[in-house]
């Protein structure tokens, strides 16, 4: 599983084309450009021009670091004026304002936690029937902090960083006016067939749901670091298979993106009709998701950093991509998934 493809509009193509086709050409002014951070001419293909300045800038010196090409026009720090996102306190939310923003019932919010555990309802469901179950390897329901004061901070820490992307939480697929319809997302349309999530699984999954409009999210927190930007950290251990999140935004058709540059597209249907595959972009609406990293995915070792991997699941019969822990992943930790999941588009393995 891998985001959709960054498509880079051709003004961009030809723009670094250039700089790799003559990096030593002497009578041509980007010759003489070199990165404001660190003062380098080298790297062409990665040195970024500033639309407004014109002035050079490295993927990799810019904070935090771009993993792309920007589609479009792009402007250097310094003139757009964002040199670092500012950090506000994440004590500026209260509880109230912050029930609000997550949709939840103000007074489950307050309540400690009281939904019974998915085992609890299993076992009533299935009192008195013998079922010889097949071994297969289950998912697991994401398990909150117990402590209400942590997940509290934890919800600051997602709202503070989708307010300052100009966000709104959503947990959904959202399916709006002018974008593609509910009907277009049908599983069956998928090349090959798409994996149906078990009937178990699907359990899990609607149970995961149910905890997150009562405001037991899974036990993560954003944070901010200064190379990576965004990313997410796990407040609590989550076990080997589990569902972390499902990835929520406005679903829409890949064509209508093409010339977007939102940076958190994720590949929902592919189709026989390219015109019908489908995105889900998480640029106005969406959840924790959207902030999990997809870079640094090898250590210098070379050695896998990646704890999470997104998975396309046939749901309903509509399609859902599930971020599932791929290993026991202990509290502290930084979530990675890999953009490169099959398509090895991206050179990430840059971003060590
Ligand atoms: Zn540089
Ligand atoms: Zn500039």
């Amino acid at each position: 599983m891998a985001p959709s493809r960054k498509f880079r509009s051709m003004k961009e193509i030809m723009r670094v084309a250039k700089r790799v086709a003559e990096p030593d050409s002497s009578d041509d002014d980007d010759d003489h450009l070199v990165c404001q951070q660190c003062g380098e001419g080298n790297r062409a293909e990665e040195l970024l021009l500033c639309d407004k300045c014109e002035r050079g800038y490295h993927m990799l010196c810019l904070r935090p670091i771009l993993t792309r090409l920007p589609i479009g026009p792009w402007c250097c720090p310094a003139c757009s004026g964002d040199v670092n996102r500012p950090i506000k306190s994440f004590k500026g939310f209260a509880r109230k304002k912050l029930a609000e923003f997550f949709k939840i019932e103000h007074n489950v919010f307050f309540s400690r936690k009281c939904t019974p555990s998915l085992q609890d309802v299993k076992r009533r469901r299935r009192r008195g029937t013998l079922v010889f179950q097949k071994k297969r390897r289950r998912l697991f329901p994401y398990v909150p902090s117990e402590d209400p004061a942590r997940r509290l901070a934890q919800m600051r820490s997602l709202a503070l960083a989708l307010t300052s992307d100009n966000m709104e939480f959503s947990n959904d697929l959202n399916y709006r006016p002018g974008m593609a319809p509910r009907e277009a997302n049908q599983s069956r349309f998928e090349i090959g067939g798409m994996q149906v999530l078990s009937k178990e699984d699907t359990e899990t999954l609607k149970y995961c749901r149910a905890m997150s409009k009562r405001g037991e999210f899974p036990p993560l927190k954003v944070t901010f670091d200064l190379y990576e930007g965004y990313t997410v950290e796990v407040d609590g251990p989550i076990k080997d298979m589990t569902i972390i999140a499902e990835y929520a935004g406005d679903v829409d058709y890949i064509k209508n993106r093409e010339k977007d540059d939102c940076d958190s597209m994720m590949t929902l249907l592919l189709t026989n009709d390219s015109s019908k595959n489908l995105i889900v972009c998480a640029d106005k609406l969406g959840n924790i998701s959207r902030f999990v990293s997809g870079i640094n995915n090898h250590t210098v070792e070379g050695r896998r950093k990646q704890n999470t991997k997104c998975v396309r699941y046939s749901v309903d019969d509509a399609c859902v991509v599930l971020l599932i822990a791929t290993r026991d992943i202990a509290k502290g930790e930084r979530l990675y998934y890999d953009y490169n999941g099959y398509e090895h588009e991206y050179p990430t393995h840059n971003f060590v």
